[in-house]
């Protein structure tokens, strides 16, 4: 039975209301007065349930496909501006015990290279990231409680976020790891995580288990509530994902809805962030071999509408995604991007070489450097952001979406977004990108509203030219 309160997965995500969902969409999506209807409701910026919006998934009128992108692209503007953030994943282990017939790291894997950092090749990676100008990196490892026991996720974090080199610093670390336990989720906020971000992969429990046919994951109820652990652990932001291509997308999408809709529920506050990965090729992955892709308009889609249902809610996309994808998707309501990412372990600081045995976890699309995304993001209109203010001056949960609410995002994260791409420019950036950056920032500080803030902002940006840094609001 459905019950967005229960803490039981099999409830909040029921199977019966998704398929009830799914058909409700098929018998409706064509019913034009109420696609007007829903997308008025839309136009109110407060969301959309999952079965509103799984009727404008369905639906293929043209003319109301188009209203939904420009609806998402005028949230998108109201409640993020023009700012990406930037951030890199951070490989720690591919040692795993888990069965995930996607992912390389699968246990019987005995082709790929196993790996696991030291300390000390942290502290190479790091300063490699910090090099090109990172300043929020998301932890990734497999699960391994020998291999990588939380400890050791503990450790790693210690040390990422002491290392300091020239200007450089790590001022978020947010963490994608297997679920755990509340008192494991408890010590990974008092070592001061960002987000926790933990991917469904599939909201569909029959095919969940048989992709994930060993290994601790293969239990569906205990992965799909780790968020409530999670925020039972004292973690309010934590980031949902489907790895679309498993399963259905229609289904994936109502369900990745309803676990909003569930958190919101239960905690007050809804995820802080959605991913939307696809299946890539990695070492023994063929992603031919999943017969549920989607294609790129679909995609967009999804992206649109994951915008328009819930506005407050960032989204990433990761260098899964090609240059040309990225374009097409990032006025649809993306906030966050991954740049120059390297997903083998160590492979910041030694990239490996194709002939060799490998330990990338999937193949990346876009494999420009940071300061080519820094610089086409500029040149598409966008600010290129290094904030992490919000997490560091205890705006997370409840009170990250009060900013979002109360739309005061151009008096706080726009002149954080400039005053960190200063210091990006003053550091790192090469000399055509620090020149369309410096005007970027010039034009984009005259939108500041409140005067005493732009003044303040004005103040900073001058400091960081004079050597000064980590300014925020
Ligand atoms: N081991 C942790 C877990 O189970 O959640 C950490 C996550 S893993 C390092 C990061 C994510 O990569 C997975 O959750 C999965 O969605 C995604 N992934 C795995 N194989 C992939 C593939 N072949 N292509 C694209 N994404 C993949």
């Amino acid at each position: 039975m459905y019950n967005v309160r229960s803490m039981k997965a099999e409830e909040f995500i029921s199977d019966e209301e998704i398929r009830e969902t799914l058909a409700y969409a098929d018998a409706n999506k064509e019913n034009v007065a109420l696609i007007d209807e829903i997308i008025a409701k839309a136009k109110l910026g407060k969301g959309l349930n999952h079965r509103e919006a799984s009727v404008l998934l369905a639906c293929e009128i043209p003319e109301k496909t188009e209203e939904v992108y420009k609806l998402a692209e005028q949230i998108k503007k109201d409640y993020y501006g023009n700012r990406i953030v930037l951030f890199a994943p951070l490989y720690l282990s591919n040692y795993c015990v888990n069965g995930c017939v996607y992912c390389p790291y699968h246990l019987k894997n005995k082709h790929i290279a196993r790996k696991k950092l030291t300390q000390e090749d942290i502290v190479k990676e790091v300063t490699a990231l910090q090099d090109m100008g990172h300043k929020r990196l998301a932890i990734e490892a497999g699960e391994d409680p020998v291999n990588n026991p939380i400890e050791y996720i503990l450790e790693c974090i210690n040390t990422i976020y002491s290392i300091k080199h020239k200007n450089g610093a790590i001022r978020r670390v947010n963490v994608n790891i297997a679920a755990t336990t509340v008192e494991n989720y408890r010590r990974l906020k008092e070592a001061g995580i960002g987000t926790y971000i933990l991917f469904q992969e599939t909201y569909h429990k029959k095919n969940y288990e048989e992709l994930h046919p060993t290994g601790p994951k293969h239990d569906y109820a205990y992965h799909t509530e780790a968020m409530d652990r999670a925020m039972e652990g004292g973690i309010d932001d934590v980031g949902l994902g489907v790895l679309f291509g498993l399963d259905k997308y229609r289904y994936e999408f109502a369900g990745l809805l309803m676990h909003a809709e569930h958190l919101e529920a239960v905690h007050g506050v809804g995820p802080h962030t959605i991913s939307v990965p696809r299946i890539k090729h990695a070492d023994d992955i063929d992603p031919t071999a999943f017969d549920n892709s989607i294609d790129d308009e679909t995609f967009a889609k999804i992206c649109a509408l994951i915008r328009v249902s819930v506005p407050y809610t960032g989204m990433i996309i990761s260098t899964r995604e090609s240059q040309a994808v990225r374009e097409k998707v990032l006025p649809l309501g993306v906030s966050q991007i991954s740049g120059a990412s390297r997903t083998s372990v160590g492979g910041y600081a030694e990239p490996e070489v194709e002939e060799e045995v490998t330990s990338e976890q999937f193949d990346v699309s876009d494999q420009r450097t940071l300061d080519e995304v820094v610089n086409w993001l500029i040149k598409l209109g966008y600010i290129p952001s290094f904030c992490t203010a919000c997490y560091r001056e205890g705006r997370t949960g409840d009170r990250f979406m009060e900013l979002c609410k109360n739309m005061q995002i151009l008096n706080c994260c726009h002149p954080n977004a400039l005053m960190t791409l200063k210091e990006y420019l003053e550091d790192y950036a090469s000399e055509e990108t620090r020149k369309i950056g410096m005007k970027l920032i010039e034009r984009e500080l005259e939108k500041i509203p409140n005067p005493k803030v732009k003044q303040t902002a004005s103040d900073h940006i001058h400091d960081i030219a004079e050597g000064k840094r980590d300014f925020r609001f």
